[in-house]
């Protein structure tokens, strides 16, 4: 079959061996996997990451999960959705040959769990046929298109750091970064009726998708800063009373703030942390793989939360894959492009460019 390989730091377009099922796994055609932000970085990154998996241990701080196994040929890909070719050993055959499914990208084998799409055990959707867990498939809901079904790992995302962020429902919430992680926390927000949503990119066309997936208000960094944007809306509650002032240094009252970090690049934490305003919580979604630094007195001043968050939990997963078919979640003006398995590594150098592309969804 045809794959895009990852190998020494490089993507390779190459005709590789299918998976073969073991139990309790189905052999499936992958019909559109989106490619992700965090592929990118990996690609950028690989050879770090195989160095700090080989040592992977949580208390040395690498944050590579265990799953990940970056050592020898990797196909990326984790946002897929997939045809049921052919059942494995061991499975009940409960969802049959043709149908369309979706899954979280892992796979629990006796040898351990492995990450699909950043395993050199198993491919991911950068490929023509995967192998997934059978009591892990989820049916695409009737009618709903291959290709927004795709985009339920990465709304799931979203999902999830909303969930994480521990809203009461008075919060004003500002998103750092349009691209598609905070895209998918702008629907996630707006499916909360968390508002209004500030948002704040750069790039004119993600500012365009932020307002097109639900953002109110937003903001060109490079013009005004979007911290003081949200200060001057955070003055007035939900209902959109004036606030008290501050008891103890008469300030104006402003409501508590949610920052979410969907950037990525080192700085931001502590930008960030110097903009948010007292109690306010950080939620990072953003995946930066370099380290980072930060001054602490800037978290103290504020009292600052920070919350890191990561995936999602099956649930969300399932429930994002259901919200998307209903049209609650919008999803669809993520999709910037699609491309075959020889279009991937130019997807993967077009996508470096914001104005271009949020979401290109391959369709091998
Ligand atoms: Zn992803």
């Amino acid at each position: 079959m045809r794959a895009v390989v990852m190998r020494n730091a490089k993507l390779v377009v190459e005709d590789v061996p299918s998976p073969i099922p073991e139990q309790g796994e189905v052999l499936v055609k992958t019909l559109a996997c989106g490619i992700c932000g965090s592929d990118l970085h990996t690609l950028d990154f690989a050879h770090k990451i195989a160095e700090a998996a080989q040592g992977a241990d949580a208390s040395e701080g690498t944050n590579v999960p265990d799953s990940m196994d970056m050592s020898g040929d990797v196909i990326m890909g984790h946002e897929f959705c997939a045809e049921v070719l052919a059942h494995g050993p061991g499975t009940t055959g409960q969802i049959k040959v043709g149908t369309r499914v979706c899954s979280v990208p892992i796979l629990p084998r006796q040898s351990g769990v492995t990450a699909i799409g950043y395993s050199s055990e198993v491919p991911g959707g950068y490929s023509e046929q995967m192998v997934l867990s059978e009591p892990m498939l989820l049916e695409v809901p009737n009618g709903l298109s291959s290709e927004m079904a795709a985009l339920t790992e990465p709304m799931a995302v979203g999902c999830h750091a909303v969930e994480m962020a521990r809203l009461k429902g008075d919060e004003l919430p500002l998103v750092i970064g349009c691209g598609p992680v905070g895209l998918a926390v702008i629907a996630a927000l707006k499916l909360k009726g968390i508002g209004p949503i500030v948002a704040s990119d750069y790039s004119s066309a993600r500012r365009q998708l932020a307002e097109t997936m639900g953002a109110d208000i937003i903001v060109d960094p490079s013009k005004s800063s979007p911290y003081e944007k949200w200060s001057e809306l955070a003055t007035h509650g939900v209902d959109g009373e004036t606030l008290p002032p501050d008891f103890l240094t008469g300030m104006p009252g402003l409501r508590t703030g949610v920052y979410f970090e969907c950037v990525g690049v080192p700085g931001i934490i502590n930008q960030m942390m110097a903009g948010s305003k007292q109690g306010g919580r950080i939620v990072v979604v953003g995946v930066c793989m370099e380290e980072d630094t930060f001054t602490p007195m800037n978290g103290i001043t504020g009292e600052l939360n920070i919350q890191f968050a990561l995936g999602y939990t099956p649930e969300e997963f399932t429930a994002t894959l259901f919200k998307i078919a209903e049209g609650e979640i919008l999803a669809e003006p993520m999709i910037t492009g699609t491309v075959d398995i020889d279009g991937v590594p130019k997807a993967f150098k077009d996508l470096a460019d914001p104005e271009q592309h949020a979401k290109i969804i391959v369709k091998p």
